[in-house]
């Protein structure tokens, strides 16, 4: 597999620690699925402020989906979210 710095997509070999074109640190793998999940819990967040806008509004409105509903899939996206923040911990610690 070929790596490529994300800064500049220059071609990297295995052994350079930082990119000879821009100078950029080279991403490992771990580092890069740190950024996943950095993007997947803002995502998250995001999901989880829509629902509950979703789960008031559901109060409000009959072309909502149920309160029930929303409300459950608020908490499931609460839940998801936390789950992927306390990996985001984690993966810092190392
Ligand atoms: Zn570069």
């Amino acid at each position: 597999m070929i790596a490529r710095c994300l800064d500049c997509n220059a071609t990297l070999t295995k052994d350079e620690k930082e990119c000879f074109t821009c100078g950029a640190s080279v991403i490992r793998k771990d580092a890069s699925s740190v950024i996943f999940g950095k993007r997947f819990a803002s995502f998250l967040k995001y999901a989880v402020i829509l629902s509950a806008v979703a789960t008031v509004a559901s109060l409000f409105f009959d072309t909502m989906p149920s309160f029930p509903k929303c409300f459950a899939a608020t908490l499931v996206l609460l839940l998801a979210k936390s789950s992927a923040e306390q990996m985001l911990e984690k993966s810092k610690g190392l």
